[in-house]
């Protein structure tokens, strides 16, 4: 099979930017593969205050589309195509990966394929998702203008985003299941800040979302008390942890029991040549400044990976031309 780059990158958030980076820097043929436009989460987000070296929260899409236009400048190609599988040629490669539309061969393959949002799979979510059901307070945010939104989640995407509604919405109640935040300490005192506009109704879960049409309510339970409500709503936000885009690679690399690819510090996956970057891999902290990180890490190894190749390689050729001079 013949190669259609040196290094293929599945995914266009941080983590496969940055590797385009370093890769085209490295000299690699590189192209980027993405589903759908680039930035991933990371371009859905509000103001990002801990990415260094910005004094001023800066805008994910906008830190995104810079990232991309230094890809590109340095040489990377680009191309819109949803990534089915991979089909890994080791120990030398080239790597298949499959589109909806076709394949390429890349002699190494980074994957950057992030995570989406959990959902609940409670009795409403599916039937409502998108009809007052929303995981974008990015994209939905300005429909609950003077209006009441419930966000699910004590984590920190649920509290930014829910100090992000505040732009819009009336009123917000946070249905967290504990009686304290997952969230930074920094997030918990905007969040607090912000008065009334916001309560938190703690140990407490959703069981149903309610509505027909449209999101009307939430079917509430104090898993303390067993107490059960429901609280008014127009709009439900869910930010309950992520899950990796990893289902088009589990038959190739190795994962762990959540489906993160299991990788060692150089990003290498179970088989050669694979690398794995960003969200889509198990590591402690996901971040962009981290997603960053190991998109960096990838693509340096990669480079190390085909520059080992190509010297067993001519060491090879020297060995079939026989001894010269
Ligand atoms: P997360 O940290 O995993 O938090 C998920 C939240 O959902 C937790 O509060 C969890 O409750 C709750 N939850 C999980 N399953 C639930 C269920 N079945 N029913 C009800 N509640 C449930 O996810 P995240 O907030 O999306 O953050 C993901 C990563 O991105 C984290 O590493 C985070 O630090 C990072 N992040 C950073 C920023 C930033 O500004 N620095 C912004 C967004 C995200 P428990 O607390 O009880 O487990």
């Amino acid at each position: 099979m013949e190669a259609d780059a040196d290094l293929l990158v599945i995914g266009a958030g941080p983590a496969g930017l940055t590797a385009a980076i370093y890769g085209r820097r490295a000299g690699l043929e590189t192209t980027v593969l993405e589903k759908f436009v680039p930035g991933g989460q990371a371009a859905l987000t509000d103001a990002i205050e801990n990415y260094p070296g910005f004094t001023e929260p800066v805008q994910g899409l906008a830190l995104m589309q810079a990232m991309r236009q230094q890809a590109e400048g340095f040489g990377a190609a680009f191309q819109t195509a949803e990534v089915l599988g991979l089909e890994p040629s080791p120990p030398d490669g080239p790597h298949a990966v499959h589109l909806k539309n076709g394949r390429l061969a890349g002699r190494a393959v980074i994957i950057a394929s992030g995570a989406r949002h959990r959902r609940l799979g409670i009795p409403g979510e599916d039937q409502l998702w998108g009809k007052g059901i929303s995981c974008c307070a990015q994209c939905d945010g300005m429909f609950y203008r003077g209006k009441r939104v419930v966000v699910i989640g004590g984590g920190d995407t649920a509290i930014k985003e829910s100090i992000f509604l505040t732009r819009f919405a009336e009123a917000i109640t946070v249905v967290h299941r504990r009686d304290r935040l997952r969230a930074t300490q920094a997030l918990q005192d905007k969040l607090f800040a912000l008065g009334d506009k916001v309560q938190v109704a703690w140990n407490t879960v959703v069981e149903e979302i309610l509505g027909e049409e449209g999101v009307t309510g939430v079917r509430v339970r104090n898993v303390q008390t067993g107490a059960e409500q429901t609280l008014d709503c127009d709009g439900v936000f869910i930010y309950v942890g992520f899950r990796p885009n990893t289902e088009a690679f589990r038959e190739a690399v190795e994962t762990d029991e959540k489906g993160y690819i299991v990788t060692d510090e150089a990003m290498a996956t179970s088989v050669g040549g694979v690398f794995a970057a960003g969200d889509c891999r198990r590591k402690v902290l996901r971040q962009i400044v981290t997603a960053c990180a190991d998109g960096a890490t990838a693509a340096f190894a990669a480079e190390q990976y085909l520059e080992a190749r190509r010297t067993v390689g001519a060491e090879a050729d020297d060995a079939d031309a026989g001894p010269r001079g």
